[in-house]
């Protein structure tokens, strides 16, 4: 049902404006949510027309991508708006780099596949992460050695509190480990394009070690179709298919601890995985410290952790947020208790 004449405000009459949505295929973890109010969003020009409404009634909104890093309670109150912004174009070219304006809400894995098609190499380590190319800055999403920070030019985003779109630097988007300006100030930012730099002097990153052991027997470099080739491969045997298993992929971020802290640890758990940070601090890897903890397979109702990888928590059925969170602090304080080291969730709960 359209709601423009129901809602009470007064919503800009081109705007598509629902009423109930059912998300529980907008959500990786198969949850049954539903958005008090939605609004397809497929072009920039609509953000800042619904956003003048949502903020002069102070109504709650969120955005939401492929919802592949959410946990969503049953019921969204206000507005939620979904991003289909879609597009890809190469704006300009040189000796150095190619840059590629992206809209939001063009599925990232399909980019990927593009930008390689076009023999355009650098994401390749970064294919099969599910969800939007204008999520991705969100969490600067990392895999196989890659930071999506690592190659993008700037980000064109509807800034809520100057009521205005702005272009941002990678510098002005603070990135970090799975961190952003985005989502420390989730009720700021509305991305709306991605504008990526992809270098012409390609160089494979096998750095990590999945990668150094797939191409150990290979004499030569391998492409960067065979990078994504051996990525997807990976990945498909890691983690479980979201329309099989629903699921956000790593629940927690690996804890980062200082060189004392490591110290100190080793000498109680010599087994322990750690990775060096250029900073002179140490991660740990956080499926290890739950697997130590025995939760592996484990099951709490209808929510559980993945068997073949305690990073990822599961929905096997009908499970809900709230179950989900219960079963996340239930091993966060038996970490904390054995390890004295603190998980941090990261997906968003909205
Ligand atoms: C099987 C699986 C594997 C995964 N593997 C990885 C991995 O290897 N590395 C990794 O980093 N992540 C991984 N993820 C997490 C997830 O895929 C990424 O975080 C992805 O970028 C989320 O995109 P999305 O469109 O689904 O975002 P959503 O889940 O819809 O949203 C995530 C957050 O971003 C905000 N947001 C979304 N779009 C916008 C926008 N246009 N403007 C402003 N805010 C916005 C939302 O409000 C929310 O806070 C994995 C998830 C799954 C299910």
């Amino acid at each position: 049902m359209n709601s423009n004449q129901t809602t009470g405000l007064n919503w800009d009459a081109s705007l598509p404006i629902l009423r109930d949505t059912q998300l529980r295929e907008r959500n990786s973890l198969g949850f049954a949510a539903t958005a008090e109010l939605s609004c397809v969003i497929r072009g920039a020009e609509q953000i800042p027309l619904l956003m003048s409404t949502v903020l002069s009634a102070c109504i709650p909104w969120r955005v939401l991508g492929g919802g592949s890093n959410v946990v969503l309670p049953a019921h969204l109150p206000g507005i939620t708006l979904l991003m289909e912004i879609g597009g890809q174009a190469i704006i300009s070219t040189d000796q150095t780099a190619t840059q590629i304006r992206v809209g939001a809400g063009v599925n990232w894995h399909a980019f990927v596949t593009w930008s390689l098609m076009h023999g355009l190499p650098g994401l390749e380590n970064l294919a099969l992460i599910p969800g939007t190319t204008g999520a991705a800055p969100i969490q600067n999403i990392g895999a196989y050695g890659v930071e999506v920070s690592d190659l993008i030019q700037s980000i064109t985003a509807f800034d809520c509190t100057a009521q205005a779109f702005v272009e941002m630097t990678p510098d002005a988007c603070q990135f970090a480990y799975r961190d952003s300006i985005f989502k420390r100030q989730p009720q700021r930012y509305i991305i709306s394009a991605v504008t990526f730099s992809l270098p012409k002097n390609w160089v494979p990153q096998l750095q990590y070690a999945d990668l150094t052991n797939f191409f150990s027997s290979q004499k030569n470099l391998p492409s960067p179709t065979a990078i994504f080739d051996a990525v997807c491969t990976i990945r498909q045997n890691k983690l479980p298919d979201p329309k099989v298993i629903g699921n956000v992929g790593s629940f927690f971020k690996n804890p980062s601890v200082s060189q004392i802290q490591l110290t100190q640890l080793l000498n109680a758990f010599p087994k322990m995985i750690t990775y060096p940070q250029s900073n002179g601090s140490h991660k740990l890897a956080a499926g290890w410290l739950i697997d130590q903890c025995g939760f592996k397979g484990v099951q709490r109702g209808a929510v559980g952790v993945y068997e073949k990888q305690a990073l990822v928590l599961v929905n096997l059925g009908k499970g809900a947020a709230t179950e989900l969170l219960a079963l996340a602090s239930e091993i966060q304080a038996a970490v904390q208790d054995r390890f004295g080291v603190l998980l941090e969730i990261e997906p968003v709960r909205m």
